[in-house]
């Protein structure tokens, strides 16, 4: 028996919070076998080796996880991004919705799908082969985040692969899609946010039960090391570059100022925790027993 294998990794990690039950599930993750891309593309080896040194990182990749987050309160269950497309047991992400029964959530009890933005790993999985993954299940996105990739206006042109897939994907769905503004309201205690840059309209999402909250931030940042502590490095991510530092930094700076937890996609799993911020920098805190006292 090999025990270091993703069998025994811990994949679903749930919480309460207020009056809510949040589980943040691993859809998956790949190895990337570079840093420079998609990350610091405005830094040298040296200095990216510096860097990942002194996080005790290795310097010639990064595991990239993928971490979508399930919410239930006021009698709804609401599903964050989809992750890839559901996959066998071998691979390695595609897993969101095996893991969503052992979390106790079968495909027909999400109620609703709100996405952050529309890149490849939070869409694919909306769509099991033919038909729609959640049955049941209406849909909130951005309205500039839908209406730029559907007119393909602001799409660099390393996305055309990223807007055919959503063109595929996404437009079937619009009967049964919310279009969302920033302040608007999901449900009772849960609120959407612009934080445009990453993709052209990428939304955040506020949870707030008997005041606790919960900031799911989908891709603000995309490294707990790279994003957090040179949150003004360019990312090849990003679909605008300038405009996603803007809104990196003001929601590190807002997350550190309030002590608010997150939840974010691809920080390292559970994928919860929150945000210090130390000599001109931030730095990734995980959650540990916080939800627990
Ligand atoms: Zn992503």
């Amino acid at each position: 028996m090999n025990i270091i294998n993703d069998t025994y990794r811990s994949t679903i990690h749930p919480f309460a919070l207020g009056e809510a039950v949040v589980s943040t599930i691993q859809d998956g993750a790949h190895i990337r076998d570079a840093i420079n891309p998609p990350f610091a593309l405005d830094k040298s080896d040296e200095e990216i080796a510096q860097i990942a040194a002194s996080n005790n990182l290795p310097a010639h990749g990064f595991e990239s996880g993928y971490t979508p987050t399930v919410i239930r309160i006021g009698g709804q269950t609401i599903l964050f991004d989809t992750g890839f497309a559901p996959l066998g047991a071998d691979e390695p992400a595609g897993h969101l919705k095996r893991r969503l029964a052992h979390a106790g959530y079968a495909p027909k009890d999400i109620d609703i799908v709100a996405f952050t933005h529309c890149h490849p790993d939070h869409i694919l999985g909306v769509m099991d082969g033919n038909t729609p993954t959640y049955p049941n299940a209406r849909y909130v996105i951005g309205r500039k985040e839908f209406d730029a990739w559907s007119s393909g206006e602001g799409i660099p042109e390393q996305r055309a692969g990223t807007r055919d897939i959503f063109l595929k994907l996404i437009p079937p769905l619009a009967d049964r899609m919310t279009f969302l503004e920033d302040g608007d309201s999901v449900v009772s205690g849960l609120t959407a946010e612009a934080a445009f840059g990453h993709s052209p309209g990428h939304m955040m999402y506020r949870l707030e039960s008997r005041g606790k909250s919960l900031l799911i931030w989908g891709d603000v940042t995309n490294h707990f090391v790279f994003s957090l502590q040179y949150p003004d490095s360019l990312v090849g991510f990003d679909d605008d570059k300038d405009l996603a530092i803007q809104t990196r930094n003001r929601v590190l700076d807002m997350v550190a100022t309030d002590g608010l937890m997150v939840s974010g996609f691809h920080m390292p799993f559970p994928s919860i925790g929150y945000v210090e911020r130390t000599d001109g920098h931030f730095r990734w805190t995980p959650a540990t027993y916080q939800a627990r006292m």
